[in-house]
Formats: structure tokens, C-alpha cells, sequence
């Protein structure tokens, strides 16, 4: 599943190409005909990521999408729109286009191949939806109520142009840090921190290969309580997460093992093999569905 990182890349992606321009939005598929009409013709003004939501604001509708395990988009357009091909799950590599304008001059996009839920479009290029498990149309009050819902984000509490961050109703008129809010979540709960890390009421944009890699690097043990963390050990987790996950955004993927080599990850998907640090095997087991690695040698507080 697409991290944090993944969708902040994809925000910032939709700013440089849609953003301030009219677009086009159609659901080839015919899933999100109706949504598809709500935005159609609109003039986007901003898309952002809060954890692993990404929300496209137009005058009165919010366009929110979850890419889930399976969604992803694809960007196609002349040299003009400048974008990754793909941002989300893996896809294959596309041909090169050779574009073709229709009479006032936007670019006739090629015909949609598989299941695309969204298709929007600009002048110079076109993005297509894939399996998201999220794709509606939100209305101001929707939008707070989602995002009400959702733990700080790493990534929304790093320095910004002013102006660039709409601060939901748990953030408004509070001096609070984002470091201070998840201090404050892992207070009230009693689950192991291996799962608070991945419940975004806690903390917005932590996955699988996240949650496995700062717990290593703090030397956290994953099972235990969110609440019998020191302060200490919190803050060090924030601090670390934010790292990562500002790394991901530079980098498009997750690399946090910096030394020179293939290998990118400390302890995700490494059970069974010798910790790079102390010598103990690496384990696995699951936790809620999803694999959780760590390393008992060196994560014993
Ligand atoms: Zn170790």
C-alpha cells in the first residue's frame, strides 16, 4: 500500500499539472459517473495529502481519493505537462505519446484502456484513476468530518509556503505541534505501539514498511503498550517517522538503510535473516493482517 510520501508526491504532482486550470473529469468506467459530473468543467485550486488521503479542493466540492492496496494514477500529456508516469501501485512502462489537438486546442487524449474509475484532463495532458478504494466527492462539511477523523501528519507539520495548509478542527486555533498530538493519542491507548503506528487516528501516513523500519532504528519493542512509551521515546518515534517520510517525498521510495548497496530496509521483509546490527534473527509475525517485522536483539525497550 502506498505510504504517506506517496501521496504528497501525487499532491504536489496534481498542483504542477491541473491546479488553476479547467479540466475535464469523466469516470470511463461509469463507477463515479455522478461524482465525475460534480467536478467536470471546474477550475482545481489546490490538492493536498493528509496522510493517505489525497483531497483536490474546487470552489464548493472536494474530490477525495484513497489508492488503498491496488489504486494508482497515470499521467499522460505532451511536453507540456510534465509528470511521472505512474504514482501509486507499480504499472507497466508506457510508449511515448505523439500528440494530436482537437479544434481549441486540448490534447485528444487516448482512449482509456482497463477499468478507470477517473479520468481528468486538462489542455495538455490527462490522468487516469485505477483501483482506488476511495473515489467520491466531498462536500466542505464531509471534507472536515474525514479529516476530523485523521491523526497528525508527519509531512503537513513541516515548514510551508504560507497559505498551503488548511489546518482541520483539531488544529484550528491550537498551538499544538503535530509531535504533541501523537504524544498525546499514544497516551490513550493501551494497544501495542506496532499497531497504534498503523491506526491513522494516531498518526496519518505510516504503513507496513514505515512502522517496521522506525520502530528498529528507536530500538522500540512492537509490543509494547502506545501508552508505557517514555516522552523520550515518543518524540524520537515523531522525529524519525517525519525523517522518513520527508526522505520518501525526495526520494519516491523508501530507503532507509543508507548504506551503499541493494538493500534498503533494516528489518522489513528480512525475517529470518541476521540483523545488521547485533547478529539476532530477524522475526515476523502478524499483526491485523499485515506482517510486522522487527528484531527481538535489538528492540528490547
Ligand atoms: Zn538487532
Amino acid at each position: 500500500m502506498p505510504e504517506g510520501h506517496t501521496l504528497h508526491r501525487l499532491a504536489a504532482q496534481i498542483n504542477a499539472v491541473f491546479v488553476g486550470r479547467e479540466w475535464k473529469v469523466s469516470s470511463p468506467q461509469g463507477r463515479f459517473s455522478a461524482g465525475a459530473k460534480r467536478l467536470d468543467g471546474g477550475v482545481p485550486q489546490r490538492a493536498e495529502a493528509w496522510g493517505k488521503h489525497l483531497f483536490v479542493h474546487l470552489e464548493s466540492e472536494i474530490w477525495h481519493v484513497h489508492l488503498g492496496l491496488y489504486g494508482a494514477f497515470s499521467f499522460r500529456g505532451d511536453s507540456e505537462f510534465s509528470a511521472p508516469p505512474s504514482i501509486g501501485a507499480p504499472r507497466a512502462w508506457v510508449e511515448e505519446l505523439t500528440p494530436d489537438y482537437d479544434e481549441v486546442g486540448w490534447l485528444i487524449p487516448e482512449p482509456p484502456r482497463g477499468a478507470v474509475r477517473a479520468r481528468v484532463q486538462s489542455r495538455s495532458g490527462w490522468a487516469d484513476l485505477r483501483g482506488p478504494t476511495t473515489c467520491t466527492v466531498l462536500k466542505p462539511i464531509e471534507y472536515r468530518t474525514v479529516i476530523g477523523r485523521l491523526g497528525p501528519d508527519p509531512l503537513r507539520h513541516l515548514a510551508q509556503a504560507p497559505g498551503s495548509e488548511a489546518p482541520g478542527p483539531a488544529l484550528a486555533g491550537s498551538e499544538e505541534t503535530g509531535s504533541g498530538r501523537f504524544l498525546h493519542n499514544l497516551s490513550r491507548r493501551r494497544i501495542s505501539i506496532g499497531a497504534a503506528l498503523m491506526d491513522q487516528s494516531v498518526i496519518a501516513g505510516v504503513g507496513n514498511i514505515f512502522r517496521a523500519e522506525s520502530l528498529f532504528l528507536e530500538g522500540i519493542d512492537p509490543a509494547t503498550p502506545s501508552n508505557a512509551l517514555s516522552r523520550v521515546q515518543g518524540e524520537a518515534l515523531w522525529d524519525r517517522l517525519t525523517e522518513q517520510l520527508r526522505t520518501g517525498v525526495r526520494e519516491g521510495l523508501i530507503r532507509t538503510l543508507r548504506a551503499e548497496g541493494e538493500r534498503r530496509h533494516w528489518v522489513y521483509q528480512h525475517q529470518g535473516s541476521a540483523c545488521l546490527r547485533c547478529g539476532a534473527q530477524i522475526s515476523v509475525r502478524e499483526l491485523q493482517g499485515r506482517r510486522l517485522y522487527w528484531c527481538p536483539g535489538c528492540q528490547r525497550g
